[in-house]
C-alpha cells in the first residue's frame, strides 16, 4: 500500500436541513484531522427541504467562522466523486451515528468507492449528547413548538422560532410537514 497521503482534503456531504449540533461536532472532529474540510450542501433533487441551499450553507458558514481550514460550498446536479476530484478531495467523512446508519452509509460508501477508487471514506462518531440528533426530528420538535436550542446553532433556533410564530399567526406549517 502507498504511503498516506499527508496533505488530506476531506469533504463533507449532506443535505444539512438544517444543520444540528450534531453536524458541527463532526465538522469540529474533521477539521483536527484532515488540512481542510470542505463541507458540501447538496442541493435537493428529490426532496423538498425546509431551507433554501443558499440559506442551508449560510447557516453552516455562520457555525464554522473559527474554523479556518473549513470551506462551504453548494452541491450541484452532480456526483459527490466529481465534487471530489474537482476540489483535489482525497477523503470523504461522513458522521455515524446508530446502528442504524450503518446499512445505508455502507451502500453509498461502496458505491463511491466503485465510482472513484482513490478517495478513503471515513465515517467519524459524534460526542454522545447527539448521538439520536437528526435534522428531521429538529424540524418536528420546532414545527410542534417545542425547544430546539441546544439542538441547533444559534442562528438556526431563531429562524426556526421565526417561523413557528408567523405559522402560529396565518400558515398551517406546511413547509414543516414537507419536510420532516
Ligand atoms: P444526508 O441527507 O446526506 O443523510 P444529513 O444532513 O442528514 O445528510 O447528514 C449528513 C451526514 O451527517 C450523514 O453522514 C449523517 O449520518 C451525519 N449526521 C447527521 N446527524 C448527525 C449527528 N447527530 N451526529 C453525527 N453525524 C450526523
Amino acid at each position: 500500500m502507498d504511503k498516506v497521503n499527508s496533505h488530506i482534503i476531506a469533504v463533507y456531504p449532506g443535505s444539512f436541513d438544517p444543520v444540528t449540533l450534531g453536524h458541527i461536532d463532526i465538522i469540529k472532529r474533521a477539521s483536527k484531522l484532515f488540512d481542510k474540510v470542505i463541507v458540501a450542501v447538496a442541493a435537493s433533487l428529490h426532496k423538498k427541504t425546509l431551507f433554501s441551499l443558499e440559506e442551508r450553507i449560510e447557516f453552516i458558514r455562520e457555525s464554522v467562522r473559527d474554523f479556518p481550514n473549513v470551506e462551504v460550498k453548494p452541491l450541484i446536479n452532480k456526483l459527490l466523486v466529481d465534487f471530489c476530484k474537482e476540489h483535489k478531495a482525497n477523503a470523504i467523512v461522513r458522521g455515524l451515528r446508530a446502528v442504524s446508519d450503518f446499512e445505508y452509509e455502507f451502500k453509498m460508501a461502496w458505491m463511491n468507492r466503485r465510482l472513484y477508487p482513490d478517495v478513503e471514506i471515513l465515517f467519524l462518531i459524534p460526542s454522545e449528547e447527539y448521538a439520536y440528533l437528526a435534522s428531521s426530528l429538529v424540524k418536528e420538535i420546532a414545527s410542534l413548538g417545542g425547544d430546539v436550542s441546544s439542538l441547533v446553532p444559534k442562528p438556526v433556533a431563531d429562524r426556526l422560532q421565526e417561523m413557528r410564530e408567523k405559522i402560529k399567526k396565518e400558515g398551517t406549517g406546511e413547509e414543516f410537514e414537507q419536510s420532516i
